[in-house]
């Protein structure tokens, strides 16, 4: 018997913790199959631009704590996947079958939706593009015009914001005046949030005085203009955007049904088609149901996903349902961040500098969760 998880991230570890605690039969295999070796803390990347973090603050080793914990780790690449004969192929040629599959490979940037000038725009969604993103934001000139701003189909724009303040701040430090531009194309600005939190994102972007277009997306991206939908053109020097998603490229060469690359599952997780088979996180899309794709919610999927293996096997329906939630921290640049919880009877909301500690300490603790394997 053999389970296999695809990814290390917010989905695929805490499937994998989740399993190997739960998991007392010996004869059950868990195999975790990922192009990296480490786990990322994505959610700092934010800070990497502007200096306050290196990669290498935010990544825990993975390899050996696998194999402590008897997990057979296979760093590479999945090329395809037969759900119906139940083999994984590999870019080293490797075959690996599984009886279930739980899928958290997460989505990539799809920025063949952009039309217009490539080397545009930046991002700082992955390692080396916010790696790069430092370089391009420490250019900034006094009077420069700089827009950032996240485009459609992109389930998660809070990042948008974030970098937004976070910028506001770094330059404020250095005194370098520059006009700052946002746009979303959410229908109204920080949609996700309750009434009174988007308000006060609102607000906050008046007291910065950053430009704010909400409701609009991006037609074209000129030399030195970007084209957004409602006949909006706005000219920049630097130019930072979230472009839209598509899932992992394997999913198009694979019998799993999907929606632009995101394997369409149940509440269960499970795919629509193979009851075997589980998709969690940003790679996964539910019908008819939409939530804040994060690592938070990543997260309690992968555990889901662990709970209903585990009751397959024991050869009941799997029960356990995704119940979207939101639980999202902000940085707000030098307001601290904004803390939104919204779990079923329990609700919260701070901003200050609060929230902004809770977000580092956030990050220790997650890094030391994933160092202890799941028992901080
Ligand atoms: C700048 C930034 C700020 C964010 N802020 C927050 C925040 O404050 N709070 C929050 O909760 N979330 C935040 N997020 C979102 C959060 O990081 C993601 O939602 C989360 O990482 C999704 O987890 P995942 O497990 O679904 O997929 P991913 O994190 O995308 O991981 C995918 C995994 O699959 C592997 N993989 C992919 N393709 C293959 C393949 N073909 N073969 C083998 N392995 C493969 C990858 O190596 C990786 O291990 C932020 C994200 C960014 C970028």
């Amino acid at each position: 018997m053999n389970i296999v998880i695809v990814g290390t991230e917010f989905g695929g570890l805490a499937a994998s913790m989740a399993l190997v605690h739960k998991l007392k039969r010996q004869e059950i295999q868990v195999t975790v199959i990922s192009d990296r070796d480490y786990f990322l803390f994505r959610p700092s990347l934010v800070w990497v631009p502007f200096g306050e973090r290196e990669i290498e603050n935010l990544t825990v080793p993975l390899t050996t704590l696998f194999h402590q914990h008897g997990i057979n780790f296979i760093k590479d690449r999945v090329l395809n996947i037969s759900a119906e004969q139940k083999v994984i192929s590999l870019l080293s040629g490797q075959k690996i079958t599984f009886d279930y599959l739980i899928l958290a490979s997460g989505a990539s940037l799809d920025f063949s939706k952009l039309r217009g000038r490539k080397r545009q725009f930046h991002s700082f969604y992955t390692e080396p593009t916010a790696v790069h993103t430092r370089r391009i934001v420490h250019n900034i000139q006094p009077g420069n015009s700089v827009v950032i701003g996240s485009s459609k189909q992109n389930p998660n724009p809070l990042p948008a914001y974030e970098f937004a303040f976070e910028l506001h701040h770094f330059l404020q430090k250095k005194s370098i005046k520059a006009n700052l531009s946002f746009f979303t194309a959410e229908k109204s600005i920080a949609s996700f949030y309750p009434k009174k939190l988007q308000e006060k994102v609102q607000n906050l972007f008046t007291e910065k005085n950053i430009s704010v277009y909400e409701n609009c997306d991006i037609q074209k991206v000129q030399k030195h203009h970007i084209i957004l939908s409602q006949n909006v053109t706005i000219p920049f020097e630097q130019l930072f955007v979230i472009p839209p998603y598509k899932g992992a490229s394997f999913i198009y060469s694979s019998d799993i049904p999907h929606d632009n690359g995101l394997v369409t599952v149940r509440n269960t997780m499970q795919s629509i088609k193979w009851e075997y088979v589980y998709a969690v996180g940003d790679g996964a899309t539910i019908l008819s149901s939409t939530w804040m794709k994060n690592g938070h919610s990543a997260e309690q999927q992968g555990v889901i996903s662990a709970k209903n293996v585990l009751s397959q096997l024991n050869n009941k329906q799997a029960q356990a349902t995704f119940q979207p939630s939101l639980m999202s921290l902000m940085e707000t640049g030098s307001d601290g961040g904004i803390l939104a919880i919204h779990y079923k009877l329990f609700h919260l909301e701070l901003s200050g500098l609060i929230p902004h500690q809770m977000k580092k300490i956030f990050e220790s603790y997650y890094l030391k969760k994933v160092e202890l394997f799941g028992e901080a």
